[in-house]
């Protein structure tokens, strides 16, 4: 099936039109300089970044597939979780879509579409996989058998996201907004001199929470350490600060990860999100599943961070396996549950 898909569930505003598994267009225009300003995503200035962006990006889309509109065969769209008034812009274009073309319109789960978009890079998903997504807003181990009906929650972040740690830290480093690449770049010029805190991983902590993330203690760390080496008047070693904490957060999320797939019997772990994007988390989870025999599947960095693609990935796996769509009175909904694939 030929479907578009829109995202603009957070300052990206994406169109991407797939066929099957095949990425005709990936549309992308960012508000990110706008709020960069603020240290952080100014819900309003999104909103209003969206409805600016929202025809031209569908028509680059089209103009890059080589397609008309009519030529559709669903509309998807993220219709959570994300910024309220963010998703209510891009739900809204997409009704008037469906309706205008008598096309079905299916709202999907932004943290689904993280997975699903994996299939336009390596082809189907494989019947079980385990599923770590790892973004601004969230982090968690998934058990994915089929997508378009659901994931089962191993564990999730008690506290920060590893996306909001990686921007905590960069803001006390003195890098710029969204921290993430920052970070990524920096980390290369750097050693890893400085043990940092993982969390949830003593003995205690793992009875209770073995595939449970916590990155808050990790970021105050970062900073405490960072406060002792300024009140001592020697300079801030950014590059091995951010190495150091990178470290941290890869060892975690790895660790974790190949523990939840050998204990469940699952041989190929999927990475998707914002932080999938992260040069050491993939070179670390591509070593360390090696030595085990377990596959890794990540997307494309471009891929890993919001776009249209991703949505437009899903819908067409809902289409092509006879979902039902969605209701035209379709909400958004900004708290929408992990486990609700289709709204
Ligand atoms: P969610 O998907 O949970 O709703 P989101 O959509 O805002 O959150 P994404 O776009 O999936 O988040 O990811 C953005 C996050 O990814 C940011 O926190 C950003 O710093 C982080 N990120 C992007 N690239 C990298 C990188 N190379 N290394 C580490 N983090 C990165
Ligand atoms: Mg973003
Ligand atoms: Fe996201």
């Amino acid at each position: 099936p030929l479907v578009l898909g829109i995202e603009t569930s957070c300052d990206e505003t994406g169109v991407g039109i797939v066929r099957g598994h095949t990425l005709l267009a990936d549309a992308v225009a960012s508000s990110v300089e706008e709020h960069a300003r603020f240290g952080g995503v100014v819900p309003e200035v999104a909103s209003r970044a969206h409805l600016e962006a929202m025809v031209p990006t569908i028509q680059r889309a089209c103009d890059t597939a080589g397609i008309a509109l009519r030529d559709v065969d669903a509309i998807a769209v993220t219709s959570g979780p994300g910024l309220a008034g963010a998703l209510l812009v891009g739900v809204a274009a997409a009704k008037s879509l469906a309706l205008a073309l008598d096309k079905p319109l299916y709202g999907v789960n932004h943290l689904a579409s993280h997975v699903a978009v994996d299939q336009l890079e390596h082809g189907a998903l494989p019947d079980r996989c385990l599923a770590m997504l790892v973004s601004g807003g969230h982090s968690s181990l998934l058990l994915v058998d089929d997508i378009t009906l659901g994931v089962t929650p191993l564990g999730a972040t008690i506290d920060d996201a590893a996306g909001e740690a990686f921007d905590k830290v960069a803001r006390v480093l003195g890098l710029p907004f969204p921290g993430g690449p920052h970070i990524d770049r920096a980390a290369r010029d750097g050693q890893i001199t400085i043990d940092f805190p993982r969390g949830l991983s003593n003995r205690k902590d793992l009875e209770r929470h073995r595939f449970d993330f916590s990155f808050s203690g990790l970021k105050t760390a970062v900073a405490r350490w960072i406060e002792a080496r300024e009140a001592s008047g020697e300079p801030v070693p950014v590059a091995d600060v951010a190495a150091s904490f990178q470290e941290a957060v890869c060892d975690v999320l790895t660790r974790k990860a190949m523990d939840a797939a050998i204990s469940n019997n699952i041989d190929t772990i999927m990475i998707g999100g914002g932080v999938a994007a992260n040069s050491r988390l993939r070179a670390l989870a591509q070593s360390r599943a090696e030595e085990r025999g377990i596959t890794i599947r990540v997307p494309r960095p471009g891929l890993c961070t919001d776009n249209g693609a991703m949505v437009a990935a899903l819908g067409s796996e809902l289409v092509a396996r006879g979902r039902t769509p969605s209701a035209l009175d379709l909400p958004a909904d900004s708290s929408l549950p992990v486990t609700t694939v289709v709204a």
